[in-house]
């Protein structure tokens, strides 16, 4: 039987040379090779000009340029776009773009599911399925770049947020050529600072991301306390906030003017009251960071609510008097099921969660 084709978008530029030289042709040709895919948006290998005929026919006879099928877009009423795409037969991703006035967010997804189970979240309500791979997770930025017209002269998009579907450190090792790609100069060549990763707290890869990614880091940190937390984020029992915090203060250490976004929804009755506003600040003394508190964003099936907008306001006022940036995020596509925490692609198969748990070695209750 035939082997499948590589996808050239599975490859960051390094990986792209290495590739080219295992086929007996030059480092060069992954520059090129990117330039096609990323700068002209050009997926026909049979196109990229300045390749030989004969490399032409060698490449397009292993390997293939290629992103997942556009399923639909949505858009709401606020601007904000919702693309769904097919990964495989039997499972969906979700990427959002924010429209803002001086800006474009691309929130990104990097699992079909996730692990994690946070107890507010639309996507770990629904149980993990898959990881995507480095090509599903460049590719939302390839098809989100060509619907939007986005180009390296208009750039539509400003910055990208792993803030989709999945725990992006949860798989690491193909999120970090997509970091890559999305960085280089010959990729969508994005600014370090404004590729962010955000995670539930896998500490282990926060220190590993560190050492090979100059990319901004957001905490989903939600409670100052442990029991608390523990019960939002299941992690944080594997993980604690001290532990957590002491990696961030790593993360930014030797980084001129690089803050930590600390994401905080704010859940009615739950975390969003005078103490908790406080512990936090006190937390977060000694660690170069900004707060951006999320309103809950409510789905189907869960009980929790949102916090009352005195409460929100309330709660900003205090962490702003401790003198700490703070803003609240918008709630941007809730008609269109795009805010935060509504994310759920679609997808067949729930069972596969409790086999990855293991392997993460996650004292999780599923
Ligand atoms: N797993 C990563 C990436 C997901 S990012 C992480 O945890 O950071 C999505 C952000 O939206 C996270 O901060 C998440 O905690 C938050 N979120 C999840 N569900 C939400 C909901 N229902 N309402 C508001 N924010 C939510």
């Amino acid at each position: 039987m035939k082997n499948a084709p590589i996808n050239l978008l599975n490859f960051d530029r390094e990986g792209l040379e290495s590739l080219f030289v295992e086929m007996g042709e030059q480092r060069f040709r992954a520059s090129q090779a990117m330039k096609w895919i990323y700068g002209e948006q050009q997926l026909d290998i049979n196109s990229f000009t300045n390749f030989s005929k004969t490399l032409r026919e060698t490449l397009t006879e292993q390997c293939v340029a290629a992103v997942p099928e556009l399923l639909s877009e949505q858009v709401s009423v606020d601007g904000t776009i919702k693309w769904l795409l097919k990964v495989d037969d039997v499972n969906a991703v979700e990427t959002v773009y924010i429209p803002e006035k001086n800006r474009g967010t691309l929130c990104v997804s990097s699992q079909v599911g996730c692990t994690l189970n946070c107890t507010f979240c639309a996507t770990g309500a629904q149980g993990f399925n898959r990881h995507l791979s480095t090509a599903e997770i460049i590719a939302q930025v390839w098809v989100a770049a060509k619907q939007l017209g986005h180009s390296l002269s208009d750039r539509k998009i400003t910055n990208v947020v792993m803030m989709g579907m999945g725990e992006p450190l949860a798989n690491y090792s193909r999120v970090l050529p997509a970091l890559n790609i999305m960085r280089d100069d010959f990729g969508f060549g994005f600014a370090n600072r404004r590729v962010t990763v955000s995670t539930a707290g896998l500490v282990p890869y926060i220190n590993q991301l560190n050492e090979d990614a100059d990319v901004s880091l957001a905490i989903s940190l939600h409670a100052p306390f442990d029991e608390l937390r523990n019960q939002l984020v299941p992690l944080n029992k594997k993980y604690d906030i001290k532990t957590l915090l002491a990696a961030c203060k790593n993360f930014v250490k030797d980084k001129r003017k690089a803050r930590i976004t600390i994401e905080y929804t704010l859940i009615d009755g739950m975390n969003d009251q005078p103490e908790h506003a406080h512990a936090l600040c006190k937390l977060l003394k000694q660690l170069p960071s900004k707060i951006n508190l999320i309103p809950f964003n409510p789905f189907p099936g869960n009980q929790f609510k949102q916090s009352k907008p005195a409460a929100i306001e309330q709660f900003k006022q205090i962490c702003m008097k401790h003198g700490l940036i703070t803003t609240v995020r918008k709630t941007r596509g809730d008609d269109i099921a795009a805010a935060c925490g509504q994310l759920a692609g679609d997808f067949m198969d729930r069972t596969r969660r409790s086999a990855e748990l293991k392997k993460l070695q996650l004292e999780v209750v599923a």
